[in-house]
């Protein structure tokens, strides 16, 4: 059938199933795009017509038992579970709960989610074409910038902690910013490749700093060794690995809650890869990101104006230039995550740095988050579902 593809105005041959499981996608309340081709291109490589036969009768945050999406799709018991096993279990494109009769099924929003879950990896030696084209369909997809319009109101799901060395040199950082102090609460760890760094790789745009460097806590790791996609390790060797991240210019992301219970991965980011630090870097749209405890501040009388700062910053909010008589070196506080990169890599030791005077320290669990940024969150989902109503009349 042919449709006109939302915002974009142009048509797009789609099965009636492939169109029905993109219109869940782009829902407001999954995070979604809106209805597009870049979307509808993803959808068709993600299911085949007869998956996305079974997969358009889930809806968001509900997940189905086989035995009741065939009831619905009206297909054969045995041809639903062994197509929702594929899903779950190859494509990694569909989440599950549970197992055995009860093994629940439903789908992720796009990002963060669908494309982390399907790209999760040991090493990038296990991505097949099918990875790779998933890879290139998604980044098309999230250069429409459609995650800010998510973030217009600040949810700070994630935060930044100062590299080791930085925060070495802070008497007064918090527990939560001592990546040994945060790691002291689990025994399970598995580390994987970064998908974001992955992607690029795919795409031949890498950055060329390391991948391995995508770690999981706590009772998340256990099925991910299982499943082969991460490989288990050990406390010291989670720390050695965010060592040489750091020296290779990446800076560690954790969520932004300090409950140990709740959900833990952290990775390795970089301005140029990052899905979640491109959305300052590229999107001018901070608010995914809680804002940083630590400023750096510039001692110009120690300076010597070469650059070395801005080289190290991931994202880019650190300006220097020297011309002739004319220095210039300058901080652009609204890219910058605080991370100390700047600080340590200075060889005149001109930059230290500052609390935040009305610094928040992360909620406390995540009931605390969401008391927090709850509100926040429904709003950004309000605008959007009324922008979209707005745009069809
Ligand atoms: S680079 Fe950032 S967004 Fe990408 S996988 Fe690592 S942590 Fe996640
Ligand atoms: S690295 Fe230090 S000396 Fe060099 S430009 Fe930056 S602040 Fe100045
Ligand atoms: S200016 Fe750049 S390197 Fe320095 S703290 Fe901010 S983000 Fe990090």
């Amino acid at each position: 059938m042919d449709f006109f593809s939302g915002n974009r105005h142009r048509s797009y041959t789609v099965s009636k199933a492939h169109l029905d499981v993109a219109r869940i996608y782009s829902s407001p309340v999954l995070l979604g795009p809106p209805m597009c081709d870049e979307l509808l291109a993803l959808v068709e490589h993600m299911f085949t017509e007869e998956e996305a036969d079974i997969v358009r009768h889930i809806r968001p945050w509900i997940p189905r038992t086989a035995a009741s999406l065939a009831r619905a799709s009206g297909r054969p018991l045995a041809e639903v579970r062994e197509a929702l096993r594929r899903l779950a279990h190859e494509k990694y494109v569909l989440i599950s709960f549970g197992n055995g009769e009860k093994e629940r099924f439903g789908l992720l929003p796009i990002v963060p989610g669908t494309f982390e879950h399907v790209l999760v990896r040991r090493s990038p030696d296990e991505v097949t074409e099918w990875h790779r084209r998933f890879a290139e369909l998604f980044e098309t997809l999230y250069r429409t910038g459609f995650v800010a319009e998510y973030a217009r109101k600040p949810v700070n799901a994630v935060r930044y902690i100062p590299v080791h060395e930085a925060v070495a040199a802070l008497p007064m950082a918090l527990p939560s910013e001592r990546l040994e102090v945060i790691m002291e609460e689990y025994d399970d760890f598995a580390v994987g490749v970064c998908q974001c760094r992955l992607t690029k790789k795919l795409l031949g745009e890498e950055c060329g700093r390391p991948l391995e460097t995508c770690v999981v806590m706590g009772d998340f790791a256990e099925p991910l060794v299982r499943e082969g996609r991460m490989r288990r390790v050990s406390r010291e060797e989670v720390l050695d690995i965010k060592r040489e991240a750091e020296k290779a210019g990446l800076v560690t992301w954790m969520m932004n809650d300090t409950s140990s219970k709740f959900f833990r991965c952290s990775c390795s980011c970089c301005g140029c890869c990052c899905d979640a630090l491109r959305q300052i870097s590229e999107f001018n749209a901070p608010g995914f990101i809680a804002p940083p405890h630590y400023l750096p501040y510039i001692d110009l009388s120690k300076c010597k104006y070469c650059g070395k700062c801005a080289g190290v910053c991931t994202m880019r909010a650190m300006v220097v230039s020297k011309e002739k008589e004319e220095k210039r070196h300058q901080h652009i506080k609204e890219r910058c995550i605080g991370c100390g990169l700047c600080a340590v890599n200075c060889p005149q030791g001109a930059i230290s740095l500052r609390e935040v005077p009305d610094y928040q320290p992360p909620p406390p669990s995540f009931p605390a988050y969401v008391a927090r940024h709850g509100r926040n969150y429904v709003a950004n989902i309000f605008r959007v579902w009324a922008s979209r109503l707005r745009s069809r009349h």
